[in-house]
């Protein structure tokens, strides 16, 4: 079997790299003598026209240079400013700017160059995430035969959100250059088709992929799991490292996990608490919500505003509510090592999730992971995240409606044991089922099977690689 060759903005570092895609990869990039390409982690001057060995490590790591004005326009600006309010169903938070698209498809255009410099025939590429959406299509204009698939870790915009963006068109066409394009959930794939059919003109064969002239793609959902067993194993013994006042708490706890990114919902969330507060003066200083927000992307704008908004908020509820011993909301503003959050997810007796707009949301995995069979926790669970589509028996909730939280609130901290147990019987067994190891390898058969029914690369190739036209604005 050929290499695998992953290719994300971002490469793990570290001689011991971890988290949740690592684990998935590990096996098959060690099996194939595969490597993962990603950005280096310092900006150069003037990029050089070559990759660079990171040393150590289990499997084989390269890097591409990205210069400080890159680093602003390609990946602040186009991918943060631009893709990812769009695909969070915030087209309202968007920058549309020229310099933001030039960097984009130079960066990637650099990437496609460097890439094709170590391909053998019979790699298979996989691209993550928006970052990389016109990677296929440069791969290709170089004359690139090989299965190349792509994933996307954030959700998919709706056919009407995608219009927000200058090229629309343009990016559904470069989708078209996959062999497989995987997206988080069913509710993305019907708009990836809705998107690429009204914008792109592409049509939807009886065999299920699309079609665009002479190029044919599978788009599937392909739901992202977490490392369950061993995330499990790890939160049993994580947890009994807390603090005497967590394991054998005097009131009930609710965690909440979150990057501070305002698609995760967090000043409603923390207004739901307090109009569950409100509403519930039985539950003074009985509850208390431990909210871990570290800081992401700092220096953008909108991100800077949640900060300050969630501050504001967090202030209010305890200082209407808090007294001498209790304090309703503990608001931590750094991050806390995966191990500790999981022995803080099994002491917890309600994990809040509830983003506005999420691709999975691993919190509402890990959550279920790290309970204690015997008396397990509530997960509260908002719609939106894609996560909710295998997780219908947690309590789903509409994150914008504060009251129904705050409903929802109670009927978490009130559940049976009995109940609470059915839930999360079915629940894990979801988690373990769908875990990132089924996740990486559907993608990958899926991804030699689609490349069996696409048409043959050979014959495209001799047509001229087609350019897409410029987006209006962005010469
Ligand atoms: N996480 C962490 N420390 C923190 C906050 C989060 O290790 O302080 C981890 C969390 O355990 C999870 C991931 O970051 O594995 C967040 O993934 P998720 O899909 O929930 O959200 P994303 O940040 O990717 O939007």
């Amino acid at each position: 079997m050929g290499r695998l060759i992953c290719i994300s903005n971002r490469i793990p570092l570290g001689p011991n790299p971890s988290g949740g895609l690592v684990v998935a990869l590990q096996d098959v990039l060690e099996r194939t003598g595969g490597i993962w390409i990603g950005s280096a982690a310092e900006t150069v001057e003037e990029p050089a026209e070559t990759l660079t060995e990171v040393e150590g490590g289990p499997f084989r790591r390269l890097s591409f240079d990205l210069s400080a004005d890159e680093k602003e326009n390609y990946y602040a600006g186009h991918s943060n400013s631009m893709l990812w309010p769009l695909f969070h169903d915030r087209a309202d938070l968007i920058e549309i700017r020229s310099e933001y698209y030039d960097a984009y498809r130079t960066v990637n255009r650099r990437i496609a160059r460097l890439v094709a410099t170590i391909l053998k025939p019979d790699d298979r590429i996989w691209v993550h995430d928006f970052h990389l959406l016109p990677l296929a299509h440069e791969l290709r204009a170089l004359g690139a035969k090989n299965p190349v698939g792509f994933f996307l870790h954030t959700p998919f915009p709706t056919p009407l959100g995608l219009q927000a963006m200058p090229y629309g068109a343009e990016l559904c066409h470069w989708l078209m250059e996959y062999d497989l394009v995987g997206l988080q959930a069913e509710r993305d794939v019907v708009h990836a088709v809705g998107g690429m059919q009204l914008l792109g003109g592409a049509e939807l064969q009886d065999d299920g992929r699309m079609r665009m002239g002479a190029l044919s793609t599978r788009i599937a959902a392909f739901p992202i799991g977490i490392d369950t067993d061993d995330f499990a194993r790890l939160a049993a013994t994580q947890f009994d490292l807390l603090p005497q006042g967590i394991v054998k708490p005097t009131r009930q706890m609710m965690i909440g996990v979150d990057r501070l990114d305002y698609s995760k919902g967090l000043p409603q969330r923390f207004r739901a608490f307090g109009t569950f507060l409100e509403r519930n003066e039985e539950w003074h200083r009985h509850v208390s919500l431990l909210q871990i927000s570290p800081p992401t992307r700092e220096g953008v704008k909108a991100y800077d505003a949640i900060r300050d908004e969630l501050e504001s908020l967090s202030g209010r509820v305890n200082g209407r509510f808090a007294d001498i011993t209790w304090q309703p909301i503990r608001y931590i503003h750094r991050p806390i090592p995966r191990d500790t959050l999981a022995g803080l997810y099994r002491a917890a007796h309600v994990g809040l999730v509830t983003p506005l707009m999420d691709g999975m949301n691993l919190v509402a995995k890990e959550f279920v992971a790290a309970q204690n069979p015997d008396d397990p926790g509530v997960l509260i669970l908002s719609r939106f995240a894609g996560a909710a589509e295998q997780m219908e028996a947690a309590l789903l909730v509409n994150p914008h409606d504060e009251q129904g939280v705050s409903d929802t609130i109670l009927t978490a901290l009130t559940m049976p044991r009995h109940e609470r147990q059915e839930r999360w019987e079915l629940l894990m067994a979801g988690v373990q089922a769908q875990d990132v190891h089924w996740w990486s390898e559907a993608f990958l058969s899926a991804l030699d099977g689609a490349v069996e029914g696409a048409v043959d690369r050979a014959t495209q190739a001799e047509e001229p690689p087609q350019e897409a036209e410029a987006p209006t604005g962005a010469a």
